[in-house]
Protein backbone atom coordinates (compact mmCIF):
# COMPACT_ATOMS: atom_id res chain seq x y z
CA UNK A 1 0.00 0.00 0.00
CA UNK A 2 1.31 3.50 -0.54
CA UNK A 3 2.44 5.34 1.89
CA UNK A 4 -0.08 7.82 3.18
CA UNK A 5 2.67 11.15 4.03
CA UNK A 6 1.40 14.25 6.64
CA UNK A 7 3.00 17.68 7.36
CA UNK A 8 4.82 15.80 10.82
CA UNK A 9 6.92 13.36 8.14
CA UNK A 10 9.06 16.54 6.81
CA UNK A 11 11.64 19.09 8.68
CA UNK A 12 10.83 22.13 6.84
CA UNK A 13 13.63 24.39 5.18
CA UNK A 14 14.55 27.41 3.38
CA UNK A 15 12.24 28.92 0.48
CA UNK A 16 12.85 27.76 -3.18
CA UNK A 17 10.24 29.95 -4.79
CA UNK A 18 7.33 31.44 -5.48
CA UNK A 19 4.33 30.75 -8.13
CA UNK A 20 1.06 31.94 -8.84
CA UNK A 21 -0.39 29.14 -6.75
CA UNK A 22 2.58 27.44 -5.04
CA UNK A 23 5.13 28.68 -1.92
CA UNK A 24 8.31 25.56 -2.43
CA UNK A 25 10.00 24.80 0.26
CA UNK A 26 13.22 22.70 0.50
CA UNK A 27 12.13 19.87 3.09
CA UNK A 28 13.93 16.93 4.42
CA UNK A 29 11.56 13.27 4.93
CA UNK A 30 12.81 12.92 8.85
CA UNK A 31 13.12 8.64 8.46
CA UNK A 32 15.30 8.44 5.47
CA UNK A 33 16.69 11.87 5.34
CA UNK A 34 15.86 12.24 1.67
CA UNK A 35 15.73 16.05 0.35
CA UNK A 36 12.65 17.20 -1.37
CA UNK A 37 10.89 20.30 -2.42
CA UNK A 38 7.52 20.47 -0.92
CA UNK A 39 5.14 23.02 -2.64
CA UNK A 40 1.86 24.06 -0.87
CA UNK A 41 -0.74 25.30 -2.36
CA UNK A 42 -4.18 26.81 -0.68
CA UNK A 43 -7.19 25.03 -0.99
CA UNK A 44 -9.09 28.54 -1.10
CA UNK A 45 -7.18 29.74 -3.84
CA UNK A 46 -7.45 26.56 -6.18
CA UNK A 47 -10.84 26.67 -6.02
CA UNK A 48 -11.55 30.33 -6.34
CA UNK A 49 -9.12 30.32 -9.54
CA UNK A 50 -11.14 27.00 -10.67
CA UNK A 51 -8.46 24.50 -11.37
CA UNK A 52 -8.59 22.03 -8.48
CA UNK A 53 -9.32 19.98 -11.69
CA UNK A 54 -5.94 21.08 -13.55
CA UNK A 55 -4.26 20.10 -10.43
CA UNK A 56 -5.81 16.63 -9.87
CA UNK A 57 -4.70 15.66 -13.57
CA UNK A 58 -0.94 17.45 -12.68
CA UNK A 59 -0.54 14.88 -10.28
CA UNK A 60 -2.10 12.52 -11.56
CA UNK A 61 0.22 12.72 -14.92
CA UNK A 62 3.09 13.95 -13.10
CA UNK A 63 3.25 10.88 -10.58
CA UNK A 64 3.37 8.18 -12.89
CA UNK A 65 6.32 9.49 -14.64
CA UNK A 66 10.06 8.36 -14.59
CA UNK A 67 12.68 9.43 -16.32
CA UNK A 68 15.71 11.68 -15.74
CA UNK A 69 15.01 14.65 -17.40
CA UNK A 70 11.42 14.93 -15.78
CA UNK A 71 10.74 16.41 -12.50
CA UNK A 72 9.50 13.23 -10.39
CA UNK A 73 6.26 13.85 -8.16
CA UNK A 74 7.08 11.16 -5.93
CA UNK A 75 3.22 12.43 -3.79
CA UNK A 76 1.14 14.50 -2.45
CA UNK A 77 -1.30 15.17 1.32
CA UNK A 78 -3.78 17.74 2.14
CA UNK A 79 -4.81 19.03 5.29
CA UNK A 80 -8.09 21.47 5.39
CA UNK A 81 -6.44 24.39 3.96
CA UNK A 82 -3.64 23.53 2.19
CA UNK A 83 -2.57 20.86 -0.77
CA UNK A 84 1.43 19.62 -0.09
CA UNK A 85 3.04 18.23 -3.86
CA UNK A 86 5.91 16.49 -2.66
CA UNK A 87 8.57 16.88 -5.27
CA UNK A 88 12.35 16.17 -6.26
CA UNK A 89 14.37 19.06 -5.37
CA UNK A 90 15.82 20.65 -8.53
CA UNK A 91 19.37 21.69 -6.64
CA UNK A 92 20.40 24.33 -9.53
CA UNK A 93 17.07 25.70 -9.54
CA UNK A 94 15.67 27.14 -12.45
CA UNK A 95 17.03 27.16 -16.41
CA UNK A 96 15.49 30.25 -17.08
CA UNK A 97 17.88 32.13 -14.46
CA UNK A 98 20.67 30.55 -16.17
CA UNK A 99 19.71 31.63 -19.12
CA UNK A 100 19.33 35.37 -18.26
CA UNK A 101 22.81 35.07 -16.27
CA UNK A 102 24.50 33.72 -19.45
CA UNK A 103 22.82 35.58 -22.09
CA UNK A 104 23.36 32.98 -24.49
CA UNK A 105 24.19 29.40 -24.28
CA UNK A 106 27.33 27.90 -26.20
CA UNK A 107 26.32 25.35 -29.19
CA UNK A 108 27.55 22.12 -26.64
CA UNK A 109 25.71 23.61 -23.70
CA UNK A 110 22.39 23.97 -25.85
CA UNK A 111 22.52 20.79 -27.92
CA UNK A 112 22.98 18.73 -24.28
CA UNK A 113 20.04 20.70 -23.04
CA UNK A 114 17.46 20.08 -26.14
CA UNK A 115 19.07 16.13 -26.62
CA UNK A 116 18.00 15.60 -22.58
CA UNK A 117 15.01 17.28 -23.82
CA UNK A 118 14.07 15.59 -26.81
CA UNK A 119 14.70 11.90 -25.09
CA UNK A 120 12.43 13.11 -22.15
CA UNK A 121 9.48 14.43 -24.51
CA UNK A 122 10.33 11.00 -26.83
CA UNK A 123 9.70 9.21 -23.43
CA UNK A 124 6.60 11.47 -22.65
CA UNK A 125 4.77 11.23 -26.05
CA UNK A 126 4.96 7.12 -26.25
CA UNK A 127 3.06 7.65 -22.75
CA UNK A 128 0.51 9.71 -25.11
CA UNK A 129 1.09 12.55 -22.14
CA UNK A 130 1.27 16.05 -24.09
CA UNK A 131 3.53 18.80 -21.71
CA UNK A 132 1.76 22.45 -23.77
CA UNK A 133 3.96 24.09 -21.88
CA UNK A 134 7.32 23.71 -22.57
CA UNK A 135 9.68 26.67 -21.89
CA UNK A 136 12.53 28.19 -20.37
CA UNK A 137 10.36 28.78 -17.09
CA UNK A 138 9.34 25.44 -16.57
CA UNK A 139 12.47 23.74 -16.66
CA UNK A 140 14.70 23.27 -13.85
CA UNK A 141 18.17 22.23 -13.43
CA UNK A 142 19.23 18.96 -11.17
CA UNK A 143 22.57 18.66 -9.23
CA UNK A 144 24.84 17.61 -12.02
CA UNK A 145 23.06 19.99 -14.29
CA UNK A 146 20.78 18.19 -16.21
CA UNK A 147 17.56 19.82 -17.47
CA UNK A 148 14.34 18.51 -16.00
CA UNK A 149 10.89 18.98 -16.98
CA UNK A 150 8.73 20.35 -14.37
CA UNK A 151 5.39 22.13 -14.30
CA UNK A 152 2.61 20.01 -15.82
CA UNK A 153 -0.16 22.00 -15.17
CA UNK A 154 -1.10 22.46 -18.82
CA UNK A 155 -0.18 18.67 -19.54
CA UNK A 156 -3.14 15.98 -20.63
CA UNK A 157 -2.90 12.55 -21.27
CA UNK A 158 -4.24 11.85 -24.50
CA UNK A 159 -5.05 8.02 -24.51
CA UNK A 160 -7.45 9.22 -21.53
CA UNK A 161 -9.41 11.45 -23.21
CA UNK A 162 -9.83 9.47 -26.16
CA UNK A 163 -10.71 6.41 -24.35
CA UNK A 164 -13.41 8.60 -22.31
CA UNK A 165 -14.37 10.16 -25.51
CA UNK A 166 -14.97 7.52 -28.00
CA UNK A 167 -14.27 3.78 -25.91
CA UNK A 168 -10.39 1.75 -26.82
CA UNK A 169 -8.10 3.16 -28.88
CA UNK A 170 -8.27 0.20 -31.58
CA UNK A 171 -11.67 1.98 -32.57
CA UNK A 172 -10.40 4.91 -33.25
CA UNK A 173 -10.85 6.71 -36.97
CA UNK A 174 -7.03 7.14 -38.60
CA UNK A 175 -7.89 11.33 -38.31
CA UNK A 176 -7.91 10.73 -34.76
CA UNK A 177 -5.25 8.57 -34.47
CA UNK A 178 -3.49 11.57 -36.56
CA UNK A 179 -4.51 14.55 -34.59
CA UNK A 180 -2.05 12.81 -31.41
CA UNK A 181 0.76 13.08 -33.46
CA UNK A 182 -0.70 16.75 -34.16
CA UNK A 183 -0.74 17.32 -30.85
CA UNK A 184 2.53 16.01 -29.24
CA UNK A 185 3.78 18.97 -32.41
CA UNK A 186 2.67 20.83 -30.15
CA UNK A 187 6.04 19.90 -27.76
CA UNK A 188 8.24 19.49 -30.34
CA UNK A 189 7.56 22.96 -32.04
CA UNK A 190 8.25 24.47 -28.22
CA UNK A 191 11.63 22.64 -28.15
CA UNK A 192 12.43 24.03 -31.85
CA UNK A 193 11.85 27.61 -30.05
CA UNK A 194 13.96 26.87 -27.12
CA UNK A 195 16.82 25.50 -29.23
CA UNK A 196 16.39 29.11 -31.00
CA UNK A 197 16.56 31.09 -27.61
CA UNK A 198 19.23 29.32 -25.79
CA UNK A 199 21.28 30.00 -28.58
CA UNK A 200 20.12 33.13 -29.51
CA UNK A 201 19.18 34.88 -25.88
CA UNK A 202 15.59 35.61 -27.05
CA UNK A 203 12.55 33.44 -28.50
CA UNK A 204 12.59 33.82 -32.06
CA UNK A 205 9.24 35.40 -32.89
CA UNK A 206 9.93 38.27 -30.32
CA UNK A 207 10.67 41.00 -32.65
CA UNK A 208 9.92 44.84 -33.26
CA UNK A 209 9.71 44.40 -36.94
CA UNK A 210 7.86 42.45 -38.85
CA UNK A 211 10.09 41.03 -41.46
CA UNK A 212 12.61 40.19 -38.24
CA UNK A 213 10.31 38.35 -36.66
CA UNK A 214 10.00 36.32 -40.31
CA UNK A 215 13.46 36.13 -40.43
CA UNK A 216 13.75 34.33 -37.11
CA UNK A 217 10.92 32.10 -37.42
CA UNK A 218 12.11 30.74 -40.96
CA UNK A 219 15.71 30.26 -39.27
CA UNK A 220 14.13 28.46 -36.03
CA UNK A 221 12.03 26.28 -38.79
CA UNK A 222 15.33 25.18 -40.95
CA UNK A 223 16.96 24.46 -37.43
CA UNK A 224 13.74 22.48 -36.51
CA UNK A 225 13.51 20.75 -40.03
CA UNK A 226 17.48 19.77 -39.40
CA UNK A 227 16.35 18.19 -36.20
CA UNK A 228 13.76 16.59 -37.80
CA UNK A 229 15.99 14.60 -40.12
CA UNK A 230 18.36 13.95 -37.73
CA UNK A 231 15.78 12.27 -35.06
CA UNK A 232 13.89 10.68 -37.69
CA UNK A 233 10.82 12.58 -36.25
CA UNK A 234 9.35 12.84 -39.64
CA UNK A 235 5.43 12.58 -39.33
CA UNK A 236 4.87 14.58 -36.68
CA UNK A 237 3.26 17.89 -38.13
CA UNK A 238 3.75 21.54 -37.20
CA UNK A 239 1.53 24.36 -36.41
P1 LIG B 1 3.38 29.34 -11.90
O1 LIG B 1 2.04 28.73 -12.14
O2 LIG B 1 3.38 30.82 -11.72
O3 LIG B 1 4.44 28.83 -12.84
P2 LIG B 1 3.57 27.52 -9.76
O4 LIG B 1 2.55 27.78 -8.71
O5 LIG B 1 3.37 26.43 -10.74
O6 LIG B 1 3.86 28.85 -10.48
P3 LIG B 1 6.22 26.65 -9.64
O7 LIG B 1 6.56 27.36 -10.91
O8 LIG B 1 6.12 25.18 -9.71
O9 LIG B 1 4.93 27.25 -9.02
O10 LIG B 1 7.27 26.98 -8.49
C1 LIG B 1 7.66 28.29 -8.18
C2 LIG B 1 9.17 28.40 -8.14
O11 LIG B 1 9.71 27.57 -7.12
C3 LIG B 1 9.87 27.94 -9.39
O12 LIG B 1 9.95 28.95 -10.33
C4 LIG B 1 11.24 27.50 -8.87
O13 LIG B 1 12.11 28.59 -8.73
C5 LIG B 1 10.94 26.96 -7.51
N1 LIG B 1 10.76 25.52 -7.55
C6 LIG B 1 9.62 24.86 -7.83
N2 LIG B 1 9.77 23.53 -7.77
C7 LIG B 1 11.05 23.32 -7.44
C8 LIG B 1 11.85 22.13 -7.23
N3 LIG B 1 11.32 20.94 -7.35
N4 LIG B 1 13.15 22.28 -6.91
C9 LIG B 1 13.68 23.52 -6.79
N5 LIG B 1 13.00 24.67 -6.98
C10 LIG B 1 11.71 24.59 -7.30
MG1 LIG C 1 5.61 27.29 -12.78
Amino acid sequence: MEKRWALSDFEIGKPLGRGKFGHVFLAREKKSNHVVAIKVLFKSQLKQSQVEHQLRREVEIQSHLRHTNILRLYGYFYDQTRVYLILEHAAKGELYKELQKCKYFGEKRAAMYIASLARALIYLHGKHVIHRDIKPENLLLGAQGEVKIADFGWSVHTFNRRKTMCGTLDYLPPEMVESVEHDAGVDIWSLGVLCYEFLYGVPPFEAKEHSDTYRRSSYSFQLLLKFQTQTGWSNLSYQ
